[in-house]
């Protein structure tokens, strides 16, 4: 089974209360960006492109902590970044278990054996490891030769310690369906509970712009990869409506609140994918975003995205309201024939903003001003003490 059932269970419960308090907007996994600095400088990555001074910079525990139990979601996506270059990281992590938050804590696992004694198995802690493929198609996108090595003999001693181990597979321009087909065999028999798999989402500040899915693509590449897939029980991590969404069988809009991300900036307008904007709490972000200029046909930079980020909390919200066509895309797989559903018009999407340069001149510009504060009040303290 891919998700635990007392995962299940608490998140069914959640949702469940959340819709009967008749609430809108609510999220569903709090995306966890506690540091940007990575080990690794993967192409398709538009994460790590920031100057020292805020690669350096990490969320407290405290912070983590309170992000979690501001906004209230059930589970929690550690991601980065790196998590594992954070030191406080054990920490973190024992504290929202302690809270009873499901966390996947996203590595590309090149600490994990050095680390995995800091930790302790539980059944809210799944190592999400990501593998964008085999050794030969994931040491090229993240651009380092051994890190496959380093990944799978990593996801064998997280396994025997007695650890959850996910794989987190991102797909991108040029993948053949049968190596992906041949990929999530080789995973499952690795033992892994399941694998979370999702197009790249075209980050404009990623060094190669070149390789990401265009909708089209996405759908048929799904669809052929579900084509391969079918009577061999792969466990993926995902519902099957955002499933089937991939293949190309539900019309969705997205849903950016569903996974509010909390970084070093604070919270992120509109969602993971794209910092258009930072806040200083959640209910500011829900409350003061103004949701209708984001999403596919509303916005240009989110024509393509089709990430389970944006799109599994409108699959989840779907398979509440239908539960019997939920029911009937678990039993018979994702549609891989047949006219796919129609898709969003894009001719009234509103041109894209290019907000990288002001937002980064205004993050230093606050990092600068809190540097000089702090500066300030231990200069006032020592004089005080003299
Ligand atoms: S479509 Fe939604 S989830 Fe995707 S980038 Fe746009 S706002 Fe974010």
């Amino acid at each position: 089974m891919s998700v635990p059932l007392i995962q299940k269970i608490h998140v069914g419960a959640y949702l469940m209360k959340q819709r009967l308090q008749g609430k809108q907007r609510y999220p569903l996994v709090l995306m966890l960006e506690p540091l940007f600095r990575c080990n690794l400088a993967c192409a398709g990555c538009g994460k790590i492109d920031y100057p020292d001074d805020i690669l350096n910079r990490r969320l407290s525990v405290e912070e983590c902590v309170g992000a979690a139990e501001e906004c209230g979601a059930p589970i929690v996506s550690i991601a980065g970044g790196e998590p594992l270059l954070h030191k406080e990281m054990p920490k973190i992590v024992a504290e929202l278990v302690k809270r009873r938050r499901f966390i996947y804590l996203c590595t590309n696992a090149l600490l994990l054996e050095k680390k995995i004694d800091q930790f302790k198995p539980s059944p809210y802690l799944c190592f999400s490891i990501h593998l964008d493929g085999d050794r030969e198609r994931h040491d090229k996108v993240v651009c380092q030769d051994g890190v496959y090595d380093k990944a799978t003999a990593a996801i064998k001693a997280a396994r025997a310690k007695g650890f959850r181990v996910n794989v987190n597979c991102t797909l991108f321009d040029g993948e053949q369906p049968e190596h992906v087909a041949h990929f999530l065999d080789s995973a499952m028999e690795m033992g892994v509970s399941g694998v979370t798999i999702s197009p790249g989402y075209a980050y404009e500040r990623a060094p190669d712009q070149q390789h990401f899915l265009k909708r089209s693509q996405t759908k048929q590449l799904f669809r052929d990869v579900f084509r391969y897939g079918k009577g061999k029980g792969w466990r993926l991590n995902q519902s099957a409506l955002f499933l089937d969404f991939l293949a190309g069988n539900q019309t969705y809009h997205c849903t950016p609140w569903g996974n509010p991300t909390r970084n070093v900036f604070g919270w992120q307008k509109p969602c993971y994918l794209l910092g258009e904007g930072h806040v200083a709490t959640f209910r500011e972000l829900m409350d003061d975003t103004n949701w209708d200029l984001y999403g596919t046909g509303n916005y240009e930079k989110c024509a393509d995205c089709m990430v389970h980020c944006g799109y599994e909390a409108t699959a989840v919200n779907d398979t509440l309201s239908h539960p019997v066509k939920a029911m009937m895309a678990a039993m018979r797989g994702p549609k891989t024939d047949g006219p796919m559903a129609p898709e969003i018009a894009l001719d009234k999407a509103r041109p894209a903003e290019f907000v990288f340069e002001r937002q980064l001149r205004h993050n230093m510009d606050k990092l600068t001003a809190e540097k000089d504060a702090s500066a300030k009040t231990s200069s006032e303290c020592r004089s005080s003490a003299a």
